[in-house]
């Protein structure tokens, strides 16, 4: 399968990811977390990816579609894979779109994490100081919810008018938000 999971900021995609690729076997592409480890291991990538990632901005498409597409080439992902806060950006849906033809094969599905967006501030307050994460500051969350709602929000509709989209709410304990999305997807099926 192949699987998109969007959602705001702290809506639980990483986690809800992690377990939703554990049992469907297919792996988990955060590029987040790539950017991540590329800024701890000082790669090129990682020093690019830096500064926008402190500031809450996004990646310029250009260096994160050319990550993505690597990632993507790499063999465990022929079988499927779930992307994980990709595509961000009308212009990654495209690439991602080209990407995907080159292959012969589509996304499946876009599982939506929807939240209170209190909720979502909160979450993030707490996982900063849990992870020290340096995006995670009150100003920093508050530009990275903004850049969300103009860029990233509007490619739900875009899923939707594919027939791609399915919505799950994220609230409530881990358990119970995957046990919806499993089930969401089962039917999507
Ligand atoms: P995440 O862990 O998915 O919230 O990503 C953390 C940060 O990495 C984001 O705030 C962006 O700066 C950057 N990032 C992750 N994915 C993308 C993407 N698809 N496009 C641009 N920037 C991204």
């Amino acid at each position: 399968m192949r699987l998109i999971m969007m959602g705001p900021p702290g809506a639980g995609k990483g986690t809800q990811a992690d377990i939703v690729c554990a049992s469907m076997s297919v792996p988990h592409v955060s590029t987040g977390d790539i950017f991540r480890a590329n800024v701890t291991q000082g790669t090129a990538l990682g020093i690019e990816a830096k500064r926008y990632m402190e500031a809450g901005e996004y990646v310029p498409d250009g260096v994160t579609n050319a990550m993505v597409r690597d990632r993507l080439e790499h063999a465990d992902c022929a079988g499927g894979f779930l992307l994980d806060g990709y595509p961000r950006t009308i212009e990654q849906v495209s690439e991602l779109d080209s990407m995907l033809a080159a292959q012969g094969v589509g996304i499946d599905a876009v599982v939506e994490l929807t939240v209170d967006i209190d909720e979502v501030v909160k979450r993030l307050v707490n996982r900063a100081i849990e992870q020290g994460r340096a995006d995670d500051t009150e100003e920093v969350i508050r530009r990275r919810l903004e850049v969300f709602a103009k860029q990233t929000a509007p490619l739900t509709s875009l899923y939707a008018s594919r027939g791609l989209l399915i919505q799950v709410s994220g609230m409530g304990d881990i358990a119970e938000v995957t046990a919806r999305i499993e089930a969401a997807i089962s039917a999507s099926a």
